[in-house]
């Protein structure tokens, strides 16, 4: 078994929203959530996991929209984590960071299960001209074939044009209301894991970019991520908009599940 710690990549970009911007402070709310002394480093298996997380800082990059360069920065630094044998959970930014690392992470698994959890599925063939505008990135994924499998959580704004994308591509679209009968001790690993917060409900994590009440509880993913079978190879929490806080409240969530992420990922290697 792997004593490699797990690897923490800030990435600060924000350039490739569609709405507003402000994701790009996500990384630094996020690691000021995790190390604040209101709470410990214990997940709720009492694994003390935030020793075990070696922050790599923020990734240098140029945050200009639909940047090709800052997406290879992005999979240039993942490559290398995956090459080492480490596991890495990226905090992001927007949600086109996740199309560059699932690059690299698919060059070493020929039969990765993606597992993404969204209010929206974030498979746009185009939209506004960019194509790796953060409402594409699991387009730019299946076309470069990236995983095998594609199980999406939460998701309840597909447009019709969407669901014909899932359908092309045969995504598994699990609505709020079909959670409880989806059980994800029943995928096949490794898997990675992509945490989009307004996959939650805005009640319980407003500092996002585009509000879609109905969403999931912290309960519920916080269960998804305990159900998930190994090995969990690496992960994302994207789109934290600090801009839209509410007393940090958002960041302590995303900072939460980093935590029983990483968890996770220990205890399933
Ligand atoms: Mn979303
Ligand atoms: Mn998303």
């Amino acid at each position: 078994m792997s004593t490699e710690p797990i690897s923490l990549l800030g990435i600060p970009l924000d350039a490739n929203s569609s709405f507003m911007f402000g994701c790009a402070g996500g990384p630094a709310a996020i690691r000021a959530a995790l190390h604040s002394t209101s709470g410990n480093d214990a997940t709720e298996a009492s694994v003390n996991v935030t020793p075990q997380l070696d922050d790599l800082g923020d990734l240098g990059i140029t945050n200009e929209p639909g940047s090709r360069g800052d997406a290879d920065v992005i999979t240039t630094a993942v490559r290398a984590q995956v090459a080492a044998g480490r596991q890495i959970i990226s905090l992001g930014g927007d949600h086109s960071v996740t199309f560059p690392i699932l690059r690299a992470i698919g060059e070493v698994h020929d039969d990765l299960t993606v597992v993404h959890i969204d209010a929206h599925p974030d498979i746009y063939d185009d939209l506004d001209g960019n194509p790796l505008s953060h409402a594409s990135p699991f387009a730019r994924a299946l076309e470069a074939g990236c995983m095998t499998t594609l199980v999406q959580l939460g998701i309840r704004t597909a447009t019709r044009h969407q669901v014909e994308q899932g359908e092309r591509w045969d995504v598994t679209m699990v609505s709020p209301r079909q959670l409880a009968s989806f059980d994800p001790s029943a995928l096949t690993g490794p898997i990675y894991l992509s945490i989009d917060l307004d996959g939650l409900d805005p009640s319980c994590a407003p500092g996002v970019s585009h509000h879609e009440p109905g969403g999931l509880t912290v309960r519920e993913v916080l269960d998804v991520i305990d159900s998930l079978p190994g090995p969990l190879v690496g992960a994302d929490v994207v789109e934290l908009n600090p801009t839209r806080d509410v007393v940090d409240m958002t960041a302590m969530v995303a900072a939460k599940l980093v935590k029983e992420i990483a968890g996770a990922m220990l205890a399933r290697r």
